[in-house]
C-alpha cells in the first residue's frame, strides 16, 4: 500500500470490509459498539486498539476509512475527521495552543479562520498576522519563539500562494507547529505534508465531496500529534463527523484525482482565453506565468488549481451584471463542486470585514471568484465571454 500511486490509494486506501465482504464501503450508521463481555468493555476503555471502537464521537469504522484514505493520499501517519472544515480548524488551534502562546498566521485567510484567531486573542493568545507572500514578514515574525503557524496554501479569494517549504523551515527554527489549510490546493498533486507542513487540514465539504452535498473536515498529521494532542480534545468536545457524510466523502475521494485535474485543466484554458480581456482589470490564476507566486505554485502543485479570480473594471455594478448574466455557473459560495460557482466576496463571504481590511487583502468591489466545475470547457468560456460582453 505504501508504494501505491494516488489514484490507487484514492480507490482502495483505508478499506475495511465487514464479515459480508461487500465491494462498496459500508456505512456503519451506529453510535455504539457491543462488547462480548464486561471484561472486554473494561479493556476497551483502558486502551482502544486501531480496529476497535467504543463510541462514534471517538471513532467509527466508516469515518476511520475516510481518515485512513486521506492520510494515505496526503502522506501522513494518521488522521482524524471533524464535522466540518471549521470544526477541524477550531479543534487544532484549541488543542495545540494555550493562553500566553504566540500564533503567527498569514493574513489572507478564510473569514471564519480569522474569526477563530480573533476569538483566541481574547483568551490571551498573541496573534500576529503577516503578509503570507512576504519572506521578510515571515522571517521577522518567526524570529521570536512561536507555538503555532497557520496558513492557507492558496488564499481565499485572491489566490495568493504561500511557500510552504520556506515557512516550514522558519517555523522549525521558531519551535512552531506548522498547520496548513490545504483545501484550495487539494491533496491531488499538492501534498502540503510533503512540502513540510506538520499538520494539514482539509474542508472535505469542497473538492472531496465534489457535489456540494455534505459538510466535513479532516486533520492529518503524525501519530504523535493526532493521538497525543488532537484526539483527546476532539473526542471530548464533540464535533464528530457523521458516518453518512464520511461515506459520501469517502466515495468522493475515488474520483477526486480525475475531477481536480479536469477542473484545473478547464481553469487553465479559461484563464488563457480571458488573458488581456478589456473588461478585466486583473485576472488571477496561479497556473499563469504572470501570477506573482507562479514559481512557488509550480513547485508545490502539479496543476494550477481549480479556482480563478476576476477583477472586473467597473466595480460592484459590473460584477453584479456579470454574475446575473451567466447561464452556466451558479451564484453561490461553495467551491470544488461539479457545478461551476461564482461568488462576489465583497458582499458575501467577506462582507463582515471593514473596508480597509478588504482593501489590504485585495478584495475589491469588482472581484469575482470562480470555482471551475466539470462542465464542457467550451460552453464555460462562451458563457463567461457572453456575460463579460454585456457589462
Ligand atoms: C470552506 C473552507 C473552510 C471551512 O470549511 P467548512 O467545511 O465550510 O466548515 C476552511 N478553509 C478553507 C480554505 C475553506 O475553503
Amino acid at each position: 500500500m505504501d508504494d501505491w500511486k494516488p489514484r490507487t490509494t484514492a480507490v482502495h486506501g483505508g478499506v475495511r470490509r465487514s464479515q459480508y465482504n461487500e465491494v462498496s464501503e459500508a456505512i456503519f450508521f451506529t453510535q455504539g459498539f457491543v462488547y462480548d463481555s464486561a471484561e472486554q468493555a473494561e479493556a476497551r476503555f483502558l486502551e482502544t486498539g486501531p480496529d476497535e471502537f467504543i463510541y462514534a464521537r471517538y471513532g467509527n469504522p466508516t469515518v476511520r476509512m475516510l481518515e485512513e484514505r486521506l492520510a494515505a493520499l496526503e502522506g501522513t501517519e494518521d488522521g482524524f475527521a471533524a464535522a466540518s472544515g471549521m470544526a477541524a480548524v477550531n479543534a487544532v488551534l484549541m488543542a495545540a495552543v494555550k493562553p500566553g502562546d504566540r500564533i503567527v498566521a498569514a493574513r489572507a485567510l478564510f473569514g471564519s479562520c480569522l474569526y477563530i484567531l480573533e476569538w483566541l486573542a481574547g483568551f490571551g493568545v498573541e496573534v500576529v498576522l503577516v503578509d503570507g507572500t512576504s519572506e521578510a514578514d515571515w522571517r521577522a515574525a518567526l524570529s521570536l519563539e512561536t507555538a503555532l503557524v497557520f496558513l492557507e496554501t492558496i488564499s481565499n479569494p485572491t489566490l495568493e500562494v504561500i511557500d510552504i517549504a520556506l515557512v516550514s523551515e522558519l517555523s522549525r527554527q521558531a519551535g512552531a507547529l506548522l498547520v496548513v489549510d490545504n483545501t484550495f490546493a487539494t491533496p491531488i498533486g499538492a501534498s502540503a505534508a510533503a512540502q513540510g507542513a506538520d499538520v494539514v487540514i482539509y474542508s472535505s465539504t469542497k473538492h472531496i465531496d465534489g457535489g456540494g452535498r455534505g459538510l466535513g473536515g479532516v486533520v492529518l498529521g503524525s501519530e504523535a500529534f493526532i493521538r497525543g494532542t488532537y484526539e483527546p480534545y476532539a473526542k471530548h468536545t464533540g464535533a464528530a463527523l457523521s458516518p453518512f457524510n464520511a461515506w459520501v466523502h469517502l466515495k468522493g475521494i475515488e474520483t477526486l484525482d480525475i475531477r481536480v485535474r479536469a477542473a484545473a485543466a478547464s481553469a487553465a484554458r479559461i484563464a488563457a482565453a480571458l488573458t488581456g480581456h478589456g473588461k478585466l482589470e486583473r485576472l488571477i490564476y496561479p497556473g499563469l506565468a504572470d501570477h506573482p507566486q507562479h514559481a512557488v505554485a509550480a513547485r508545490q502543485m502539479d496543476h494550477g488549481g481549480t479556482m480563478l479570480a476576476l477583477d472586473l473594471a467597473g466595480g460592484k455594478a459590473a460584477a453584479f451584471r456579470f454574475l446575473n448574466a451567466l447561464h452556466i455557473p451558479v451564484i453561490s459560495n461553495n467551491l470544488g463542486d461539479a457545478k461551476s460557482i461564482v461568488t462576489h466576496p465583497a458582499t458575501t463571504t467577506h462582507q463582515r470585514l471593514p473596508d480597509e481590511q478588504k482593501k489590504a487583502l485585495g478584495i475589491t468591489p469588482g472581484l469575482v471568484r470562480v470555482s471551475v466545475g466539470l462542465e464542457d470547457c467550451d460552453d464555460l468560456i462562451a458563457d463567461i465571454q457572453a456575460a463579460l460582453s454585456v457589462i
